[in-house]
């Protein structure tokens, strides 16, 4: 996953010890034992490696136990180092304690890694559960019931036919009779497609803010394809030839779509109070 890493080892504390003397420079309590935090980082810290310690003397530079010591080697080569130095690397790892940042900061990659599953699960669940509660209202819609929708200009009556752009409206439920539904259409209209939330926010839901002649929609349309179709009137449908028996029983056949239901993706296309 990552090419380019590194093995970063970070000091969190230091101590001379008093009675030990340097082997090569002869003086006394200038033996220096360093602990460190140790993690491979890309960029930022992935995951922690531990606590090393590292031991040198301040005056002449010797460097008795670099940071750098394999843990296993450690283990072997105890015997190298004298009863002193090995009492105070014990002390040192026993007496400091880590914050709550030393002890997470090694881990940093990891653990916003796991946030972010647990951000995608989260989601992911509310996106599936919101697009469920979406079809079972549209399959079973009640009185009262706002859409949310997006209209092309194409379909509106006084459309300009110089292209179409793209409308986001309301349309509420106001009688149900068998496959039709009686909708009257929102007053507004705002340019757009309407895929998040907030982009229905500026709409009244108030009775008054909805033209007064409903239109009859087909359930059929908004359960099967997610778009509003609207039945002809009776003359139209005179007009229209009936003697195809497939188009006689489609009902979508004597109606014309007038707008859509946008795509879920965890939004909420219906509102039922
Ligand atoms: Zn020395």
């Amino acid at each position: 996953m990552f090419y380019y890493y590194s093995i970063v080892s970070k000091p969190l504390t230091s101590t001379l010890i008093e009675k030990e003397t340097c082997p090569v420079c002869s003086k006394k309590g200038t033996i220096e034992v360093i602990l460190y935090m140790k993690f491979a980082a890309a960029i930022i810290p992935m995951f922690g490696l531990g606590r090393p310690t590292s031991v040198h003397c301040t005056e002449c530079g010797h460097e008795i136990k670099s940071v750098n010591t394999p843990i296993l080697a450690e283990a072997f080569s105890q015997k190298k180092y004298s009863p002193g130095i090995i009492n105070a690397i014990k002390n040192i790892k026993a007496n400091h304690k880590r914050t709550l940042w030393q002890l997470v900061y090694p881990w940093s990659l990891m653990i916003l890694l796991g946030i972010a599953m647990i951000c995608g699960l989260v989601m992911q669940y509310s996106v599936k559960h919101t697009n469920s509660q979406n079809s079972e209202m549209l399959a079973n819609p009640k009185i009262g019931d706002i859409y949310k929708v997006t209209i092309d200009s194409m379909y509106l009556l006084n459309a300009n036919t110089m292209g179409s752009k793209n409308s986001q409206t309301l349309f509420k439920i106001v009688a149900i009779k068998n496959d039709t539904l009686l909708m009257v259409r929102n007053k507004q209209k705002k340019e757009g497609i309407g895929v998040k939330e907030n982009e229905w926010s500026t709409f009244s839901r108030e009775n008054n803010a909805f033209e007064s002649i409903p239109h009859k929609i087909s359930l059929k349309g908004i359960a099967e394809n997610k778009e509003l179709f609207e039945f002809f009137n009776q003359k139209k449908i005179d007009s229209i030839n009936k003697t195809d028996l497939v188009k006689s029983t489609n009902p979508l056949h004597f109606s014309k779509s007038i707008a859509r239901i946008p795509n879920f993706n965890g939004i909420e296309v219906v509102e039922r109070k």
